[in-house]
């Protein structure tokens, strides 16, 4: 049977996929730890599903790429999953033909935040750029778009961070995939992001706030496409 994880930052992402997948809440990991884990069965799928879980301060969901490295580095670590799939949301941009609920696959993931101009090795570790040739070709089987998902730790986006995005031709600005390839990378495992738009980061309303609003949208339409590709991936 084959062993996928889905790395899921928030709950609001993840509930439509635990509902309809039927998972059920496993306790997998470090209980000092705040992730979230479920396990179940589909098709002939063994699927496992770890959230960030909750900030114990604030009380809001852990988004961005410590608790996405943290989740991952559990997950692949305790469950050993043959391919790990980050299942949620991005900002798109809409003079590029993204629209809200739209759903891409990454076919190279990086970060678009971290510069280190100390020369082209550091300059290059900083931007990542992990290529994902498993998820491009289950892309072109499930005909859905492919974009450069672009990974950062602010929602809202600086001059020099829109500069650097817009040079990617399609992109989606998320908090998230680029710590999970990299963990990914360690244990040479390969990754499908899977991302769904909630935000259209030059439209006139802010990014917060049209978040807020399409968030269930954005992950009823995310629930569909993993569904999709869990179809596939139960008959190859
Ligand atoms: N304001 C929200 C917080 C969302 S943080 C709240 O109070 O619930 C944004 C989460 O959605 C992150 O996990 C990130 O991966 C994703 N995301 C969606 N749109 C984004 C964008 N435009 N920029 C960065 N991350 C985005």
């Amino acid at each position: 049977m084959k062993r996928i994880t889905m790395v899921v930052a928030m709950k609001q992402e993840a509930a439509p996929l635990i509902e309809k997948l039927g998972l059920t809440e496993t306790n997998d990991t470090n209980p000092l730890l705040p992730c979230k884990t479920f396990a179940g069965e589909y098709k002939n799928l063994s699927i496992n599903l770890i959230t960030n879980g909750s900030d114990s301060v604030h009380g809001v969901e852990n988004v961005g790429t410590q608790p996405a490295t943290l989740a991952a580095y559990e997950a692949l670590r305790l469950l050993s999953p043959e391919l790990v799939i980050n299942a949620g949301t991005c900002g798109g941009f809409s003079d590029k033909g993204s629209k809200i609920g739209d759903v891409y696959i990454g076919e190279r993931i990086r970060f678009f935040d971290r510069r280190i101009p100390m020369g082209d090795h550091y300059e290059a570790y900083g931007d990542g750029n992990f290529q994902c040739e498993v998820a491009v070709d289950l892309a072109r089987k499930l005909d859905l778009p492919t974009s450069i998902v672009c990974t950062g730790n602010s929602l809202d986006m600086s001059p020099t961070d829109e500069a650097i995005l817009r040079q990617e031709p399609m992109v989606n600005k998320e908090m998230e995939a680029a710590a999970i390839a990299w963990v990914a990378s360690h244990y040479q495992t390969p990754m499908v992001a899977v991302k769904s738009v909630t935000d259209l980061m030059d439209s006139k309303h802010g990014t917060a706030e049209e978040f807020a609003s399409n968030l269930a949208l954005a992950s009823r339409n995310l629930q569909e496409e993993v569904l999709r590709l869990l179809d596939l991936l139960a008959r190859q």
